[in-house]
C-alpha cells in the first residue's frame, strides 16, 4: 500500500485530497496544527485503518514514522483575510515549512506536490496568465506576505529538484470552491452565501469590475491527482478558465440563493489582482485534463453544503 502524506489535511483541500487518495486505496497521513482548518472535515476519516492524523506545525521539523511515498504540502493559510491577520506564520508555513517537508522527502525518499497558487502572478499584466509569466507582485504590500511566501516556495522546490534530483511537482491552483470551505473565511464564495443566508447585503469590493475564475474542488482534485502521478516537475495551472466579473458573480448568487438584500459596495483591498484566469493549456496537453463541473452545478452543490450548515456555525466570526 502506497503511504501519502498530506499536510493542510483539516483544510477545504486537504480534507478532500484525503478523502481522494482514501479513496484510491493510499494509506493517508493527515497532518495540520488546526490553525485554519477544522477536525470536522476529515472526522468521518478518524475510524479508517488507512488514516491517520497527527497535530503538527510543519514550520517546526517534522517527523513521520516509517516510509513515505508521496507528500503533498497543502499546509497554508489561503484566504486574504487568514494570511493578514497571521502574516508571520504564513510567511514561515511557505518558507521553513517547506523547507521541512523537502528534507523530509529526500530522507523518505519520496515525491513531494507543493500547493503554488495562482498569486504567484500579483495582479497580473497577462491576461489569461500562462506558466511562464512571471508576474508582478508587490513584495512588501499586504498580500506580499502569501505571494512571496508561495514564490520562495517555488524556487526551492525547483532548487531542492536541480541540486538534489528529488521528485517534485508544483500546482499552481486559481480560486477553488466547494463545500468545507469555511464560511467564516472571508473569500468571496462563503462571504456571499453566508450574507445571503444570514440576510445581509452582499459586500462588493471596489466596483466589481474584478475578474475571478472559479473551480469546483472536484476538477481541482482530479488535476492534482494526475500531476502527482505525471513526470512533469515544472508548474502547472489548475483552475477553471470560465472568468466572471465579482459584480456579475454577485448576480449570480443572489438568483441561486433567492435573497432579497442588495448589493453595497465597499473600498477594494490594497493589491487586489484586477483580473485572473488561468491558461490550462499545459494542463490540458500533458494531464489530458479540463474541468468538468460548470459554475451552475458547482454552486449548487456548495450552497446545499452552507445550508446545511448550524445556525451556531452561521453566526459564528472569527474575524
Ligand atoms: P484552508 O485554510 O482550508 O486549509 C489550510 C490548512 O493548512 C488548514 O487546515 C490549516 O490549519 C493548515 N495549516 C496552516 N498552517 C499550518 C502549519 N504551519 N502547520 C500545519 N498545518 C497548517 O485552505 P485551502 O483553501 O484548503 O488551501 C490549501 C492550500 O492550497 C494552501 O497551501 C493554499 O495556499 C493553496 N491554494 C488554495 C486555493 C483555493 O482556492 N482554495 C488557491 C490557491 C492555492
Ligand atoms: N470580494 C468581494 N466581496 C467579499 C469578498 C471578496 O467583492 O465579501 C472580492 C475580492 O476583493 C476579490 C474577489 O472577490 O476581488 C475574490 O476574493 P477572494 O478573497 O475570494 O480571493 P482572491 O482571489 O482575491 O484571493
Amino acid at each position: 500500500m502506497k503511504r501519502i502524506l498530506i499536510t493542510g489535511a483539516a483544510g477545504f483541500l486537504g480534507s478532500h485530497l484525503a478523502d481522494r487518495f482514501i479513496a484510491e486505496g493510499y494509506y493517508v497521513i493527515g497532518m495540520d496544527n488546526l490553525i485554519t482548518g477544522d477536525l470536522r472535515n476529515i472526522e468521518h476519516l478518524f475510524q479508517h485503518p488507512n488514516f491517520e492524523f497527527h497535530h503538527h506545525d510543519v514550520s517546526k521539523f517534522v517527523f513521520v514514522p516509517g516510509d513515505l511515498d508521496y507528500i503533498l504540502h497543502f499546509a497554508s493559510p489561503a484566504s486574504p483575510i487568514d494570511y493578514l491577520k497571521i502574516p508571520i506564520q504564513t510567511l514561515k508555513v511557505g518558507s521553513l515549512g517547506t523547507h521541512n517537508l523537502l528534507g523530509l522527502a529526500r530522507v523518505k525518499n519520496a515525491r513531494i506536490l507543493i500547493a503554488s497558487t495562482s498569486e504567484v502572478y500579483g495582479d497580473p499584466l497577462v491576461h489569461p496568465q500562462t506558466e511562464d509569466y512571471y508576474g508582478n507582485v508587490n513584495t512588501i504590500g499586504p498580500r506580499g506576505v502569501y505571494d512571496e511566501a508561495k514564490r520562495f516556495q517555488e524556487s526551492i522546490t525547483m532548487a531542492y529538484h536541480r541540486f538534489h534530483g528529488l521528485e517534485t511537482r508544483i500546482v499552481r491552483i486559481f480560486n477553488t470552491y466547494g463545500p468545507r470551505m469555511r464560511l467564516n473565511d472571508g473569500r468571496v464564495i462563503p462571504a456571499f452565501i453566508g450574507q445571503a443566508l444570514r440576510g445581509e447585503d452582499l459586500t462588493i469590493f471596489g466596483n466589481g469590475l474584478q475578474t475571478r475564475s472559479f473551480c469546483y474542488v472536484d476538477d481541482q482534485v482530479e488535476g492534482i491527482f494526475r500531476l502527482l502521478h505525471s513526470d512533469y516537475s515544472l508548474p502547472v495551472n489548475i483552475g477553471n478558465p470560465d472568468e466572471i466579473t465579482i459584480l456579475d458573480f454577485a448576480k449570480e448568487i443572489i438568483k441561486l440563493t433567492g435573497t432579497e438584500q442588495k448589493i453595497v459596495f465597499q473600498p477594494l483591498p490594497e493589491n487586489d489582482p484586477l483580473q485572473r484566469q488561468p491558461d490550462i493549456t499545459r494542463a490540458k496537453e500533458l494531464l489530458g485534463w479540463e474541468p468538468k463541473v460548470s459554475r451552475e452545478k458547482g454552486m449548487k452543490l456548495t450552497y446545499n453544503y452552507f445550508k446545511s450548515l448550524s445556525k451556531a456555525d452561521l453566526e459564528k466570526q472569527d474575524h
